[in-house]
């Protein structure tokens, strides 16, 4: 410690005020806490004499966009920019046109260093904040941010980071499925052999998301719009402690809109070819009932995947088809329900149709009971290919589309739709498509950064 101050500018006041500090620390988070403060100055110190020494190398200077001739040199200028150690500032050289034209003042050193002509933020603390708001509401998220470099943020300066983050994924975005529609595939995601191997399933549902009325005005009547929300993953296979085997999901991800099933199509198609559609050993398409997303199945991925309709939903129609056919207070309803629902798990699926379609026939079932022993008919019979379920058992995928269901909301509910909150059309895009990058594992692409300890 004595060594280190003997070592460190005395002639700097803060610095020597905050060896005091440490000095004086009792306990020991007190001592560190103090000694991240005195690192935090020293890191500024450091940082600010590499820049300075930058600064001074020699300048290569482009040419006017509008004349070409080189730009010139203007003398020093300060620049200052808050960062995850602190507040920065340096002096480096500007340059003008000699000729005078209109173009505005570079500044090399600023584009060498990645720097933005007006951004006042560095981007690993900007790309930290954004990753506290992907989990927690903005003002919790500058408090944390707060608390992890030491420097003051307000709320609203991680909501316009989140803002300028999430525009930059949507484009990026954008200009994929550009691509892909153009039909340039995007190259796959790697992947470990043993999770290569196993099937990839998809999936998508709708999620309810409470919105403000009219774009920013957040007076009026909540509407509440359904977001679109699809997942990919690849079907591990895992023991519990209890022996038990259970469906374990490796590399998921997940895509999102607010729009309509065809921009929910183009996103799963980019992602379902990212994800080795074409390669993977097989491929399942879990499912509820919803008519709009069997429809995207039918139009996307019959040639790839075997679609499984829900279990749990197959059966709800069918308890609807007894309690219509044999009066749902009876135990005869209750019966016949067991047997079918029995008969549809286990691989007898035409014995259930062949039910439904004699009591289709039964004399004296009132017309309403009719309509609905029809309807359930012909929704099960629509999905005859999606309800071998005693097939799907023996290759190990799951019966359930619930993996998906749970997927899907907890991307929306988690973060959303907590109390009071209300969202406008761009606030929630920017904010579902930074959390779209993070769960993807996407986040250090994004911000061009490298942020896990080992990487
Ligand atoms: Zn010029």
């Amino acid at each position: 410690m004595l060594c280190l101050s003997d070592n460190i500018r005395h002639d700097d006041p803060l610095v020597q005020r905050l060896l005091c500090t440490v000095e004086e620390a009792h306990t020991l988070p007190e001592l560190v806490l103090a000694v991240w403060s005195l690192a935090r100055v020293l890191a500024i110190r450091l940082v600010e004499s590499v820049l300075a020494e930058r600064a001074r190398r020699p300048t290569s200077w482009p040419r006017c966009p509008q004349c070409g001739a080189c730009m010139r040199s203007k003398g020093f200028v300060k620049r200052q920019v808050l960062s995850l150690v602190g507040p920065l500032q340096w002096q480096r050289r500007v340059g003008r046109c000699p000729q005078g034209c209109e173009t505005p003042q570079v500044a090399p050193l600023d584009d060498e260093l990645g720097l933005q002509p007006h951004q006042r933020t560095s981007g690993e603390f900007q790309s930290l904040g954004c990753a506290f708001a992907v989990f927690v509401p903005f003002a919790t998220a500058a408090t944390l941010l707060g608390w992890a470099s030491g420097v003051a943020v307000s709320p609203q300066a991680v909501w316009k980071w989140v803002q300028a983050a999430g525009q930059r994924a949507m484009e990026q975005l954008h200009a994929q499925l550009q691509a892909a529609a153009e039909g340039h595939l995007p190259p796959e995601e790697p992947l470990a052999a043993e999770v290569a191997a196993m099937p990839l399933a998809l999936g998508a549902d709708g999620v309810m998301v409470p919105f403000r009325p009219e774009g920013g005005d957040p007076r009026g009547k909540t509407a509440w719009h359904e977001v679109k929300v699809g997942v990919l993953a690849r079907l591990g296979r895992h023991r519990t402690r209890t022996g038990e085997m259970v469906a374990r999901l490796h590399q998921r991800r997940l895509v999102a809109v607010f729009g309509d099933i065809e921009a929910l199509q183009g996103r799963l198609w980019l992602e379902a070819l990212r994800q080795g559609i074409r390669s993977a050993p097989q491929v399942v398409w879990l499912s509820d009932g919803a008519r709009g997303l069997w429809g995207l199945f039918e139009e996307c991925f019959t040639a790839y995947a075997m679609g499984i309709l829900d279990f749990y939903h197959a059966a709800q129609q069918l308890w609807k088809g007894a309690a219509a056919w044999l009066d749902g207070r009876t135990s005869n309803a209750r019966r016949w329900f067991s047997w079918a629902r029995h008969r549809l798990r286990h691989g007898k699926p035409d014995g259930v149709l062949a039910d439904l379609a004699d009591a289709l026939d039964v004399e004296g079932l009132p017309p309403t009971a009719r309509d609905t022993v029809r309807t359930v008919y012909a929704y099960l019979q629509r999905h005859r290919e999606h309800i071998d379920y005693a097939k799907y058992k023996e290759l190990g995928l799951p019966l359930g589309s619930g993996m998906v269901e749970s997927a899907c909301k907890w991307l929306i509910q988690q973060r959303f739709k907590g109390v009071g909150m209300r969202w406008s059309e761009d606030g929630f895009n920017h904010l579902l498509h930074l959390r779209l990058v993070w769960i993807n594992g996407r986040w250090e692409a994004l911000f061009d950064l490298a942020l896990s300890p080992n990487s």
